[in-house]
């Protein structure tokens, strides 16, 4: 963990709007959405600002730079980091945070279909390692932890071992929340990393109802919690260990019930992610005011399981990205205008 001066000037919250290509479905439609410069977009009428703007002309790798590198150089430097990925069912959330399992399994290489979560570990580990090499005095030296649950239903469920289900949040002696019986697995490398996100996203909450609720109504949280010493005694070694987490958190559509999904338990569902959602707005937006005028509020983390696991990903000091996917569809216009305000209220 380097010292805070190395750090780039980066803002606590970050937000990148990602319009995704139309698929063979709805070419030929009318478009209310474009990408207008590098960080505004058009939706129908109005103008919006943000801090980046791709539409279907980005690659992965392009999201990665705008949004994983940053993300390894602050979790480096010793900051909490996270990305939130929001946006309503089949707006390329998923695809964006970790693009398709299969993917994971190839060759890296930029042009290659991973999404953001395996490139920033890739980043990762190379990092690490160049650490390694350097002089045996003053390298520091990493140690890494991953978990993967499911937020359903405002149930949490562990992705690594499906027999834990309904796992309670406690706090410990300090004050600090954790899951109860979390596995958390040690991870040493980019392919122990794969193993665990390939395995985590395959036991996701699957709908059985139709094709809309198919994990479009779980709130899934990978975290990576790394610990860092200075080998050695040499007086460049400063005192004790750090701790830095980086959480990626790929979010429940945020859209209404469709008419074929209204049974009853689709629309608990539904009101919860519903809840947990804005509630996660209402924090976020908390966040950047606070940044801004540095006045201290009272956050409101506990009023729901998504914002009392985040607690320690978001608060203090810490660094946010929060990506909205949207479809570049006419009739996904209604959901696209939510999804552009969640992402203004986090500005
Ligand atoms: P969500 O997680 O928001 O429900 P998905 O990530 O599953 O949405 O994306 C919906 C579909 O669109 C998937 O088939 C996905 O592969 C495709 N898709 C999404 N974004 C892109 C993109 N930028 N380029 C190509 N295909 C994409
Ligand atoms: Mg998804």
């Amino acid at each position: 963990v380097q010292d805070e001066s190395s750090v780039a000037p980066d803002p606590p919250v970050k937000v990148v709007v990602r319009i995704r290509p139309a698929n063979w479905r709805e070419r030929g439609e009318e478009w209310t959405v474009w990408k207008t410069s590098p960080n505004s977009i058009s939706v129908g009428e109005r103008k919006f600002t943000f801090d980046s703007v791709v539409d279907s002309s980005a690659t992965q790798e392009d999201m990665f730079q705008l949004v994983g590198v940053p993300l390894v150089k602050n979790s480096l430097a010793g900051y909490n980091t996270s990305i939130l990925s929001y946006g309503q069912t089949g707006s390329g959330k998923t695809y964006t945070m970790w693009g398709p399992p299969s993917a994971m399994l190839e060759d890296h290489s930029p042009s290659s279909n991973h999404g953001i979560v395996p490139r920033i570990f890739q980043m990762l580990f190379s990092e690490f390692q160049r650490e390694q090499e350097k002089s045996e005095e003053t390298h520091i030296n990493y140690q890494c932890r991953c978990s993967f649950l499911e937020v359903y239903n405002e149930q949490i469920g562990d992705l690594l071992d499906p027999t834990r289900r309904n796992l309670q949040i406690r706090d410990d002696a300090k004050n600090n929340s954790y899951v109860e019986n979390l596995t958390e697995e040690h991870v040493i490398n980019y392919d122990d990393v794969t193993q665990i996100l390939i395995k985590g996203l395959s036991n996701r909450k699957v709908g059985a109802s139709s094709i809309n609720s198919k994990s479009s109504r779980s709130h899934i949280i990978f975290t990576c919690v790394i610990e860092s010493w200075c080998k050695g005694t040499s007086s460049k070694c400063f005192s004790s260990s750090k701790t830095s987490r980086i959480t990626l958190v790929d979010l429940a559509g945020m859209e209404g019930n469709k008419v074929d999904d209204a049974s009853r338990q689709c629309i608990k569902e539904s009101k919860s992610v519903k809840k947990s959602l804005a509630q996660l707005g209402h924090l976020v937006h908390i966040l950047s005011d606070d940044a801004q005028t540095e006045k201290p509020q009272n956050i409101p983390y506990r009023s729901s399981c998504l914002t009392y696991l985040l607690q320690k990903s978001l608060g203090g000091n810490a660094k946010l990205a929060v990506i909205c996917a949207i479809s570049p569809h006419d009739k996904c216009k209604g959901e696209t205008v939510s999804t552009i305000r969640f992402g203004l209220r986090a500005k």
